[in-house]
């Protein structure tokens, strides 16, 4: 056949060319779940088996552009049963992943439906030249693309149907699912986390979007979805209604974005301000600010039921002196081991530690009655006392403790307190001062 005249060729030759150059066809009949390979090469070999079942040709093609090994989870099969319907033309660039390999096969993926859409044809090639897959898998585009957006699709309320988009720089051909917007509602529904589910049907509520989107606007927002292996990712869901001059055309496009990384990076800077905002700096307990609004919170459970609680006043005796005969250097190392003391302390017992200001903490003793109370401040008082301090050895303190009763106020039960603290300084400190 080799040399023969352009003006000679017939389908026959074509078609036969046709298969000794492109790496997998496959035939598919999806009325019986099953498909069968009439070419299989290179790495299709390993990839398509002779014959096989169609779902699970779907779930590998699907998944596997993530460049994920992972086991699909049942949920996510949600996309694939659809994603497997093709009633038009559909065309997309994949990464295949093969077991046992690490580097993905970047393959184009063609699929024509034929004999009224009863049966598929699927023809795979692999880009076999090696440069232009690493140029291809670098490229911003089909990062972006791929793994940016996990999942788009066309909605028609009004026909009450969906449809995939295909969103390849390749092509952008429309895949028509059968399955109706109502229902798909439902069944997404069961991917997003809990306690977002309630949002999630709210704001995909047909009625809603009708009400709140005009022609051509956009919104999002952000949930919690489960991911292809099962875990719960960051994603915005974004609604965008048609740019219609229709008032009854309500078609949207529905996009899913993977915002994960951002997300969980935005958290922990969110984090660490909260911390921040909350915590003394020198010491890493609770600061004046936190420990009031604990204090209160405490006030306010105290009223609201029969759980009881105390709070206790520590003030370090004769500190002053720290810091003339030792220097202030000095006197904030023992602040930070006199903190450490009281946290190793008040967290095993599940009370709040806090620094009220210079070298006086404050603690809130949940669930603790007035005697349990002391004797926590007994034990405090004794293990401070018997502490050996970097450079001054030994070091005490003085306690005032107090139970808050339903009837107190903050300035009630603080002037209690204060004076129970004083209490114990008048009797010779390094004294507990009880004052119920
Ligand atoms: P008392 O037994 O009556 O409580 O005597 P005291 O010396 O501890 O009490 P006083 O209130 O006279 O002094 C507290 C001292 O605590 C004064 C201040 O220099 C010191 N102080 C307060 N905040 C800090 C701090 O952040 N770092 C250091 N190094 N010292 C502090
Ligand atoms: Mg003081
Ligand atoms: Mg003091």
């Amino acid at each position: 056949m080799i040399g023969k005249s352009l003006y000679d060729y017939t389908v026959n030759d074509v078609s036969g060319l046709f298969y000794e150059n492109v790496d997998a066809v496959v035939i598919v009949d999806p009325s019986i779940d099953a498909y069968k390979s009439v070419v299989r090469r290179g790495m299709f070999e390993t990839f398509l088996k002779e014959s096989g079942i169609y779902h699970d040709l779907i779930l590998d093609l699907w998944f596997h552009f993530n460049e994920s090994n992972e086991k699909v989870t049942g949920e996510y099969q949600i996309f694939a049963d659809n994603t497997g319907v093709f009633k038009s033309k559909y065309s997309r660039r994949l990464k295949l992943v093969l077991e046992d390999e690490k580097k993905p096969h970047l393959v184009q993926l063609t699929v024509y439906p034929v004999e009224d859409a009863t049966k598929y044809i699927f023809i795979l090639d692999e880009f076999d030249d090696n440069e232009s897959l690493q140029e291809s898998l670098t490229t911003k585009k089909i990062n972006t693309i791929q793994n940016t957006y996990l999942f788009s699709m066309y909605i028609d309320l009004v026909a009450d149907t969906t449809s995939s988009i295909n969103v390849t720089e390749i092509s952008d051909d429309v895949v028509n699912y059968n399955l109706k917007y109502s229902d798909w509602r439902m069944m997404i529904v069961n991917m997003i986390w809990p306690e977002d589910q309630e949002q999630f049907l709210r704001r995909t509520d047909p009625e809603y979007l009708k009400k709140n989107f005009t022609p051509g606007r956009t919104s999002s927002y952000d949930c919690m979805m489960r991911n292809l292996e099962g875990k719960f990712i960051w994603v915005k869901l974004i609604f965008s209604r048609a740019q219609t001059y229709n008032d009854d055309d309500y078609r949207f496009v529905f996009m899913v974005q993977d915002i994960n990384d951002k997300s969980m990076e935005l958290m922990s800077t969110l984090q660490k301000y909260e911390e921040k905002a909350i915590k003394d700096p020198l010491t890493g307990v609770m600061n004046h600010g936190e420990i009031e609004t604990q204090l209160n919170n405490a006030l306010a459970r105290r009223q609201s039921n029969d759980q009881p609680v105390s709070v206790m006043m520590l003030d370090l005796d004769h500190f002053k002196q720290v810091n003339d005969n030792y220097g202030h250097a000095v006197g904030d190392v023992t602040l930070k081991h006199f903190a450490k003391i009281l946290m190793d302390i008040a967290t095993e017992e599940k009370a709040l530690v806090g620094r009220w200001g210079g070298e006086e903490f404050v603690i809130v003793c949940r669930d603790k009655n007035a005697d349990a109370a002391r004797l926590l401040a007994e034990k405090i008082r004794e293990s401070i006392a018997e502490y050996q301090f970097p450079d001054i050895y030994h070091l005490t303190c003085s306690i005032g403790v107090t139970e808050l009763h339903p009837e107190d106020d903050f300035t009630k039960a603080f002037n209690r307190l204060d004076k129970a603290m004083y209490a114990s300084k008048q009797s010779g400190r390094n004294k507990v001062t009880l004052l119920a």
